[in-house]
């Protein structure tokens, strides 16, 4: 299974142009701590994620309970929150990232 590059990387790729235009203030939703797949190993999950999986890091408010921490991964430090990839709901935005997995499957 490839790792879904996040937003910053795929743009840089030439995968989602303009994404950082239009970044939003984060919903909480938690969808870009489950849908990806994660293959470096994160704080408690040493084996990394597959996708779909909820992070283990991830508490029952969906934050991340390694926030601010310097131990928190640096691919979960390249998300940032955009229209076009959260949009209106949980259910669109793990649609949005599984579809970038798709695309960006290395
Ligand atoms: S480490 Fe934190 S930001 Fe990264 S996937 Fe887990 S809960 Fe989300």
């Amino acid at each position: 299974m490839g790792s879904v590059r996040p937003p910053a990387e795929a743009e840089a790729a030439g995968a989602r142009p303009g994404d950082h235009e239009m970044a939003m203030n984060c919903k909480k939703c938690g969808a870009c701590c489950i849908a990806p797949s994660i293959l470096s190993a994160i704080p408690n999950m040493p084996n990394g994620k597959p996708a779909g999986v909820r992070c283990v890091n991830l508490t029952d408010r969906n934050e991340c309970a390694l926030f601010g921490r310097p131990e928190r991964p640096s691919f979960c430090l390249a998300w940032p929150p955009t229209l076009e990839l959260c949009r209106d709901s949980f259910g669109q935005a793990m649609q949005s990232i599984a579809t970038l997995e798709e695309r960006t499957r290395s």
